[in-house]
């Protein structure tokens, strides 16, 4: 099963429950476009080299399609159109005046000096220009992609449009009109539903304790902002191994510890553990906040946590869902967890629109309000239903989109 198939199931599990009219299913099923690009570069040893980019946009029914750009050798058409598809979802899970959309070059970016990885960016841009705009599809930052991609990408499109076009992006530098709160926002998310699935168990977060897969940007700011909140975070793990520490890490500390050697291996004080150990670690929370496919078949009925907060995208296969929903633990689904980051994003492309900010306050303040909102409404779906947390949010998102589709005249 592909990727984009394995997406699918719990969709199919809510259009069936939820009795989805069958247009509208059978219009969420397919992305409306997807476009593959030709990007050629001109590489420092003189030479062109031609690289395969994509965009697609899953829906627009809610509004222009949102999502992240991937510089990544494994990219895949398949992949960019399921990440486009998540994004729908998410948007309209976070109650967003977005629809769904992803883009994606297949490159390593490690391998490209700064001038080729600019050339390569604005190529891509050049390519999918009239694919996008603040009213049609605004990108962001993805995997490998970052504030500095994201401003030669708005200056690209800028010069293209012949006018400033902040709006078009997000994720940007503040200084050319990014929002304060956003770097942060993703791991705050899923933060601030791990503490409302706690509260719903009954749990004080001094009481709880957590384990954290993966410490980029969602899974670094996962951890410190547990740590701020009282959990105790005993297990930490990137792509070089993991760590453990019975009476917790200052993870604010093995950040800085990190950025200097480039990894949390090796953190003084810690005891390396493999990952499949921190996965199973008997803690209240489990975060896998890495990459995708983590939790499985194999290695599901290991897991002693009594809660699952997706930090990263489609980190649990749907046969591992089966389990975990056997043994009771509560999954808060990718779509629900992580949607702090283009909730951020969304603040960003208002500010941009109005072109007046907001301080950090007002953005985290708002953020929280509409992730509480959105997991109590996913909650609360769930109970009406009997269904998991993610066929929940499913519903919620389908919901939204099905009632646009109508008032639209699409079904
Ligand atoms: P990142 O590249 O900053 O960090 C990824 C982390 O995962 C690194 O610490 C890396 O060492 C670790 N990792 C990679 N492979 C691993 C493996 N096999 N085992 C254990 N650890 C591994 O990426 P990120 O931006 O933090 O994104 C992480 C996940 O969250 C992705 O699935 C991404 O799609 C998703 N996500 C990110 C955002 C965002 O705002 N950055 C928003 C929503 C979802």
């Amino acid at each position: 099963m592909n990727i984009f198939e394995m997406a699918h199931i719990p969709l199919n599990k809510a259009i069936e429950v939820m009795q989805l009219d069958a247009g509208a299913a059978a219009i969420i099923a397919t992305p409306e476009r997807t476009l593959e690009v030709s990007i050629p570069v001109k590489m420092d040893d003189g030479s062109t080299k031609v690289f395969t980019g994509y965009r697609s946009q899953h829906s627009t029914v809610l509004g222009p399609a949102k999502g992240g750009v991937r510089y990544h050798q494994n990219v895949s058409m398949d992949e960019v159109k399921t990440l486009a598809f998540w994004m729908t979802c998410k948007c309209a899970v976070a109650g967003l005046p977005y629809g769904g959309g992803k883009g994606g070059i297949i490159v390593d970016p490690a391998q490209l000096s700064k001038r080729e990885l600019e050339a390569l960016t604005r190529g891509y841009i050049d390519k999918i220009a009239p694919l996008i705009g603040e009213k049609k599809d605004i990108p962001a930052p993805d995997m490998n992609t970052n504030a500095q991609v994201m401003g030669w990408m708005m200056d690209e499109y800028s010069k293209i449009a012949g006018q400033f076009e902040p709006g078009f992006i997000t994720g940007k530098a503040i200084g050319v009109g990014g929002s304060l709160g956003r770097t942060a926002a993703t791991g705050r998310g899923v933060v601030v539903a791990a503490l409302e699935a706690l509260k719903l168990q009954g749990i004080e977060p001094y009481e709880a304790t957590a384990a954290v897969q993966g410490f980029g940007n969602v899974g670094s700011w996962t951890a410190k902002l547990f740590c701020d909140a009282g959990v105790k975070v005993i297990a930490l793990g990137d792509v070089n191994g993991a760590i453990y520490k019975a009476d917790g890490f200052d993870c604010y500390d093995v950040d800085a510890y990190a950025k200097k050697t480039g990894s949390i291996v090796g953190y003084p004080g810690s005891k390396p553990i493999t990952n499949a150990q921190l996965l199973a670690m008997e803690v209240t929370v489990l975060a896998p906040c890495a990459i995708e496919l983590q939790l499985t078949k194999e290695n599901a009925a290991d897991v002693s946590a009594s809660i699952i907060v997706e930090g990263a995208n489609g980190p649990t296969t749907p046969e591992a869902d089966e389990i975990l929903e056997e043994k009771g633990v509560l999954v808060i689904p990718d779509i629900l967890a992580n949607g702090g980051g283009v909730t951020v994003s969304y603040f960003e492309w208002v500010q941009n629109l109005y072109r007046y900010f907001w301080t950090e306050k007002e953005v985290i303040d708002k953020q929280t309000e509409m992730m509480i909102k959105a997991f109590h409404e996913v909650h609360a779906k769930a109970k009406e239903y009997g269904v998991p947390l993610r066929v929940a949010a499913y519903i919620v998102a389908l919901g939204s989109i099905a009632e646009a589709m109508k008032i639209r005249g699409m079904v």
